[in-house]
């Protein structure tokens, strides 16, 4: 059956690219558990806000999906254990992928610890309220799962004055190499589905619309098939294109809708949430459980049995890696993946929520993103291809001459939201996308300090 047929046109947004997949290496293996690390790093800082806060100490016993850390504040989550264990250390100085040391909780793995959450306490969502509701996504310490990492509770409360009607649910997965959502879509549909029937319950909007990729048209099946006949939950498939993924322009190939410049979804009535977030939460708020695991795509050329594992939150890179057999001459680790992802510079970097992706590359792949850099030739390619139609150009211009403030006056900086399309149709390897986040950083750190 040729699927393309039944769907008679797929939506889209303007500009952007068609970067090389490389979906196949992973697309069609099932998700596969990984075994514990003998030593478990949990950062107190891997979701946007404040750090949660330690509650144990060392020496202390833990259990498998035992909160070990509280919220440091309402935009904050907090921390479960992945492993039955002994805390060895709190406090401690870890690297991240970011690049900044950042504090984590170090816990020790018992030999013989079991898969089995022994955490948990199943309830009735249907007699919650959205307030009961929020809370309850909070405790399980969710954050957004495609790599945004915001805590999910907070999208559940729109600012004061604004009503969220329609849930956008992200199905798009369009970073090169990257299959775990759509491993979920295909494995875990009815967690998905009860996780969007929680959202809506708690945001009271009216309907939910999930947006897949037509690369992807089998989940698109395969989900319809799992919904209920006139429910008010449907599916759309959109063009394959990138960044079709990022929230603004899945809003708008879905609704016809923009998003006004320097404003958030909530300001035309919208959530965006991504699949795997919400299997998520239809897997653990009903049972009470904490996120200690996540589902991830480990791929590339440099890896020898690529996958989608289910890897606990905390597993050291090095260790991840040995499991997979990473190839020893691969020179690049990508965290994400290679568009918007990070090259990670140590393997002492764990798994955290917001990694979707671990990516490795081989001596020259056209993929890196350390690359000879020349002189612009302004063949305006970048401006092709910017979804939301910056002129990445003189961006990177004002950059180089650390114009910053004209950047963001002038050429409306922080519309950018550094989905690295300039970067990559740059003949030239400008890494443009690479002085935004730089520029923007900067002009961040200066009005904090004004
Ligand atoms: S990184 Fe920013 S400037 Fe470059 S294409 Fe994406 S949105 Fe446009
Ligand atoms: S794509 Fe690169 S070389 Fe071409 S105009 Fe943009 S910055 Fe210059």
């Amino acid at each position: 059956m040729n699927l393309t047929r039944i769907f008679k046109r797929h939506r889209t947004f303007p500009h952007g690219i068609h970067p090389l997949g490389h979906k196949g290496l992973t697309a069609g293996r099932a998700i596969r558990r990984l075994p514990f690390a003998p030593e478990m790093i949990i950062p107190l800082s891997q979701h946007r806000g404040a750090p949660a806060v330690s509650t144990v100490v060392p020496g202390q016993e833990v259990v498998r999906g035992e909160p070990i850390a509280k919220p440091g504040g309402f935009v904050s989550v907090p921390m479960h254990s992945p492993v039955t264990g002994v805390v060895e250390s709190v406090d401690t100085l870890v690297p991240s992928a970011e690049g900044p040391k950042v504090r984590a909780i170090v816990i020790h793995t018992y030999g013989a610890a079991t898969q089995e959450v022994l955490y948990d306490c199943p309830r009735d969502l249907g007699s919650m309220t959205p307030k009961q509701l929020v809370q309850a996504v909070q405790d399980a310490g969710m954050v957004g799962l495609g790599g945004a990492a915001f805590p999910s509770h907070v999208k559940l409360l729109p600012p004061k004055g604004k009503k969220i009607d329609t849930l956008v649910v992200n199905g798009c997965e369009c970073e090169p190499y990257l299959t775990c959502d759509h491993r979920i879509m295909l494995e875990r549909a009815d967690s998905l589905i009860k996780g969007i029937e929680m959202v809506l319950q708690a945001t009271g909007a009216a309907r939910a619309i999930i947006g897949v990729e037509d690369n992807k048209l089998d989940a698109v099946v395969h989900i319809r098939s799992r919904l209920p006949a006139g429910g008010r939950i449907t599916v759309e498939a959109v063009e394959t294109k990138y960044p079709q993924g990022a929230e603004k322009m899945l809003i708008l190939a879905l609704l016809k809708q923009e998003v006004p410049s320097g404003g958030i979804p909530a300001d035309i009535g919208v959530a965006v949430y991504n699949v795997g977030t919400l299997a998520q939460l239809g897997e653990l708020v009903p049972e009470s459980r904490g996120l200690i695991e996540r589902v991830v795509t480990v791929s590339g050329p440099g890896i020898e049995r690529p996958g989608n594992y289910l890897v606990p939150i905390g597993t050291p890179l090095r260790f991840l890696l040995q499991q997979v057999r990473s190839r020893s001459d691969a020179n690049e680790i990508i965290m994400g993946g290679p568009m918007m992802g990070m090259s990670v510079a140590s393997l002492d970097v764990a798994v955290t929520k917001g990694v979707s992706g671990v990516v490795v590359l081989e001596p020259g792949d056209p993929d890196q993103l350390n690359r000879p850099v020349y002189p612009c030739i302004k063949c305006s390619a970048c401006l092709d291809a910017c979804p939301v139609s910056l002129n990445p150009s003189m961006l990177g211009q004002l950059a180089q001459a650390r114009e910053y403030g004209t950047m963001e006056q002038a050429y409306h900086l922080n519309d950018c939201f550094e989905c690295g399309c300039c970067s990559y149709v740059c003949p030239s390897n400008i890494p443009l996308t690479q002085y935004f986040r730089i520029a923007k950083a900067i002009n961040r750190e200066q009005g904090a300090a004004a």
